[in-house]
């Protein structure tokens, strides 16, 4: 059933509430269709669903009805025209980038990326004849300073950035004439930023995060212009990383208490993030929402919310190593934005692909710690924490 905007339905806790139900019919959980194919009536209809873009009822990897509530609950909460879901966030990034860049284009991105998305930019992309300038996202102006006109396809950011929480500038990429902008928002949520809102072209979202918010679906989902997604659509298609209708059911239910987990997660964040702030043995805290972030004023012009994950810095790998054996209520495994409060060491996790002078330069050093911050009691969450530092 589709939603007119007004104002008792268009703040964005209703909106992940009310949304994407168009399938569902009457029913207020979201309908399963796992159906991979669909009948005709007719060879005319048959003709009808195979030529037309994005028909949800004709073959499930061009498109399905759960998975298209799904998309439309994510377009509705960017303010998007609309939204097209992928087997997982690099299926969604992977089908961006080749569906509009070929050989001898340009990509400028930030350095500063999810391990995934920068393994991507360098092996398959450059192997395939793209060329990608990297950039440091906290420099101010550097996305447009590298574009070549005619020749930059594509800007990729990445704001909070993986995994210390650097911020990319929405109006300076919304800025950008020539090429189309893009940012992974998946550490804000639909919640804590807007990124189309700026006048960017396209926002991206590994689901499989706080999106889903439960660790039960890998997804991942791009939002932006109609036309441009039929264009996305069209390669995205044949590429094949199709999103499954069960992980849009999870992702569904996820959405409905996004506004209730992503308050509940960032609050705990907070708490968590000056707790550790003040603790004698952690050297640095990145928090967005801590005064002393070093972009901490940028993140309150942009963000709604600073999200649920932190990182600080602990000494080195010995350290981290002692202080995760004593965690008693985190969990050491990757990922983010689910119930259970998670910590990682990038090094040699998340990160572990890479150089030791890309790690250098994209500041995952060995004391590093991330921290997802899960839906348990928030004083539980901080206690476990600081227990396990100061033994
Ligand atoms: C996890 C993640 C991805 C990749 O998403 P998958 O669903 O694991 O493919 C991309 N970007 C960011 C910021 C992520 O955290």
């Amino acid at each position: 059933m589709p939603t007119e905007p007004n104002e008792v339905t268009s703040t964005p806790d209703t909106v992940a509430v009310r949304a994407g139900r168009r399938a569902s019919g009457t029913s207020l959980a979201p309908a399963l269709w796992a159906s991979s194919t669909w009948q005709s009536a007719d060879l005319d209809d048959a003709h009808r669903r195979a030529i037309s873009t994005r028909h949800d009822a004709f073959y499930s990897r061009y498109s399905n009805p759960t998975v298209r509530s799904f998309e439309e609950a994510v377009a509705e909460l960017e303010g998007a025209d609309d939204a097209l879901a992928a087997a997982s966030g690099m299926g969604a990034l992977a089908s961006v980038v080749f569906a509009l860049c070929s050989a001898g284009d340009h990509i400028v991105a930030q350095r500063q990326l999810y391990a995934g998305t920068l393994a991507f930019l360098q092996g398959p992309c450059r192997r395939l004849g793209i060329d990608v300038t990297f950039v440091d996202v906290a420099e101010p102006g550097v996305f447009s300073a590298a574009v070549e006109p005619g020749r930059t396809m594509l800007v990729v950011a990445e704001s909070p950035s993986n995994p210390r929480l650097e911020l990319a500038d929405l109006d300076e990429l919304g800025s950008i004439r020539g090429p189309f902008t893009l940012v992974d928002s998946t550490f804000a949520t639909p919640l804590g930023q807007q990124p189309l809102r700026h006048g960017v072209d396209l926002v991206v979202h590994s689901a499989t995060k706080g999106i889903a918010g439960h660790n039960d679906a890998t997804l991942g989902v791009v939002a932006g212009d109609r036309e441009l997604l039929d264009e996305i659509w069209g390669y995205a298609v044949l590429h094949g990383a199709t999103p499954s209708p069960f992980d849009a059911l999870n992702a569904l239910r996820g959405l409905r208490t996004l506004g209730v987990r992503t308050r509940h997660q960032a609050d705990a964040a907070r708490s968590l993030a000056v707790a550790l702030a003040d603790h004698p043995t952690v050297h640095t805290v990145w928090y967005p929402g801590l005064s002393e972030h070093p972009q901490h004023g940028l993140a309150m012009k942009q963000m709604t919310s600073f999200g649920t994950v932190l990182a600080f810095e602990v000494g080195d790998r010995d350290a981290v190593s002692a202080l995760f054996d004593r965690l008693q209520l985190a969990r050491v495994a990757t990922s983010l934005g689910g119930p259970e409060t998670l910590v990682c060491h990038p090094a040699t996790s998340t990160h572990a692909g890479l150089t030791a002078d890309e790690q250098r330069r994209t500041g995952v050093t060995d004391g590093l710690v991330r921290v997802s911050v899960g839906l348990e009691d928030p004083h539980d969450v901080v206690t476990d924490i600081e227990r396990a530092l100061e033994a």
